[in-house]
């Protein structure tokens, strides 16, 4: 049995985003404070009932670090005591919030920058400033080698040189992994009715090829649609994500893989302090769900058994959308693009 990788959200934001959909909100300290004993349980619990190691945990949100580091600390060391040292211990991080790095037993620290460029943050009504995301950067390197950065494309007022200026900063200041995220207009948001100019298909197409194109120059390697990184410095977690390993997610909207089970918690807060109910959300691991998630990767999938596909990948791979390592199939920064429309067509056809 694979090493467990273990997820736990962290709902909390002091502001939402105006393209935020995620289960997150204000609290306050008592609340909080409710929230991480119950994880706490539920790491207790969940421990005792699998009995088997982990070797990844993520604290992802929402914004982790709104949590004290007294609290951050506590769920590290109970994850270590019921799922043994993880070998990568990854949270997630707003810039400007004060975090102790030195203090913190995490050894990959993920900011949330989206963007260098005070307006296109003012767009995307982060709380931060620039400024404000080089000195967490900064800081986080003094302590920890593994930093990652969050960058947005397709934002309001964004231009290929904003983006330019954005990716250079990072790869100076020696980011090891940045996950680069194409802007969605989420329905409930504030954005899915904004008039402010956001960028078309086209445009936001560009920015994401020339991220490629970039960072590909600067020694990073494109591991999965918009996550590059540096030799070494793949994100052990999310990987299992996409490779089919087992994860357990703990906290309200955090959902599980466990062998061929998939379930998630109920966006409850309170219900999930008072009692975490389980909701099952069907069988994971068949081939469909392998195809479409290998193949977001650099690993890809192997067709070479499957006659029936071979001319419909052959037209991919003539007009560029593909390319083949080994047998296995891997698209693309341009077939990365059209992922979707790929892996569906393939799905119908195979
Ligand atoms: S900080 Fe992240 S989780 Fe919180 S509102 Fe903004 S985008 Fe959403």
């Amino acid at each position: 049995m694979n090493n467990l990788g273990i997820y736990i959200h962290i709902p909390f934001c002091e502001k939402k985003c105006n393209y935020c959909d995620f289960y997150s909100f204000s609290a306050g300290a008592s609340l909080k404070q409710r929230y991480v004993l119950a994880i706490l349980r539920e790491i207790g619990r969940w421990g005792d009932y699998l009995n088997r190691p982990a070797d990844s945990l993520y604290l992802g949100g929402g914004t982790p670090s709104v949590l004290t580091t007294d609290n951050l600390c506590s769920i590290y060391t109970a994850v270590q005591k019921y799922f043994c040292t993880p070998k990568s211990a990854a949270i997630e991080v707003n810039p400007g919030d004060r975090v102790d790095f030195a203090a913190l037993p995490f050894n990959r620290i993920s900011v949330g920058v989206q963007s260098f460029n005070d307006n296109e943050l003012t767009a995307l009504g982060r709380r931060h400033k620039s400024k404000q995301a080089k000195q967490t950067l900064l800081a986080a390197k003094k302590h920890i080698k593994d930093v990652s950065a969050d960058l947005m494309l397709g934002i309001p007022y964004q231009t290929l040189n904003s983006l330019k200026e954005n990716l250079k900063i990072l790869t100076d200041l020696g980011v090891t992994h940045i996950s680069a995220y194409m802007l969605k207009r989420e329905k409930g948001t504030p954005f899915y009715q904004s008039d402010l100019p956001f960028a078309d298909e086209r445009q936001t197409a560009d920015l994401y090829l020339f991220v490629c194109d970039f960072l590909k120059s600067f020694g990073f390697e494109r591991y999965e649609i918009s996550n590059f990184a540096k030799k070494g410095f793949y994100s052990v977690h999310n990987l299992k994500y996409w490779t089919g390993e087992d994860y357990l997610g703990l906290g309200p909207a955090a959902h599980s893989k466990l062998s061929n089970r998939r379930f998630y918690y109920e966006k409850d807060i309170e219900g999930y302090i008072n009692a975490p109910v389980e909701i099952t959300e069907g069988e994971a691991g068949d081939e469909d769900e392998k195809i479409m998630l290998l193949l977001r990767t650099n690993i890809g999938y192997d067709f070479s058994g499957n006659k029936k596909l071979q001319p419909f990948l052959k037209r991919l791979q003539d007009e560029g959308l593909t390319t083949t390592v080994g047998t296995r199939t891997v698209l693309t920064d341009r077939g990365a693009l059209l992922s979707n429309e790929i892996i569906t067509q393939i799905l119908i056809k195979k």
